[in-house]
């Protein structure tokens, strides 16, 4: 049977990380391109302005061509992006500050999720516009903590990446998005402990 094209099909192949870091399965790579619209180590922000977030959204198909946003919507959307990459970074063993989950907390309390019988029970957004569409991507989380695969969905230990990733390692251990990015990182490690040997 032919695979059913996704909205996201032809987003993802026009994202820089996507042609170092396999997308993560399914409707998960919308969340992991959210995440990394930006990363820790350059300047570098695709939600540069309300009108480029407007943009991605369109391009997603997560809103409507033409959605008017504000500085208030840009400033939310970016905060939520980063919390969200802080808790994905959890799975890779670095500390959660619990004002992190508090406020993750308050912002998935407004946008409602209900549950959809028609075509398969699931969790789905009540409502419109970007709160619903930052709604989907925590129902998304919450989903993985369901299916138990939450440990799999990551985001990158190096201090100046955290883009977000799918481990798919039998072992579930990795904690770098690319072998690039751990040697890296474990090369910068080395030479902070032994100063001399530079
Ligand atoms: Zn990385």
């Amino acid at each position: 049977m032919p695979k059913k094209k996704e909205p996201w099909d032809d987003a993802v192949g026009d994202t820089p990380w996507a042609k170092r870091i396999p997308p993560a399965p399914g409707s998960l790579r919308i969340v992991q391109a959210f995440v990394n619209t930006a990363d820790l180590g350059s300047s570098r922000d695709d939600l540069a302005s309300p009108a480029a977030l407007a943009d991605y959204m369109a391009r997603w198909k997560l809103l409507p061509a033409g959605t008017e946003l504000s500085d208030s919507d840009l400033g939310h959307t970016r905060a939520v992006r980063e919390d969200l990459r802080s808790l994905l970074r959890s799975n890779v063993g670095k500390a959660l500050d619990p004002k992190i989950e508090a406020r993750l907390d308050l912002a998935a309390k407004a946008p409602m999720l209900r549950v959809r019988f028609i075509g398969g029970a699931r969790f789905e957004p009540a409502g419109a516009g970007l709160d619903a569409v930052l709604a989907g991507f925590f129902q998304v989380f919450a989903q993985l903590l369901i299916d138990r695969r939450w440990p799999r969905f990551k985001a990158c230990a190096g201090d100046d990446c955290g883009l977000c990733f799918w481990d798919a390692s039998n072992n579930r251990t990795r904690s770098y998005c690319t072998l690039r990015c751990s040697n890296r990182n474990k090369s910068r490690t080395f030479r902070r402990r032994h100063p001399r040997n530079q």
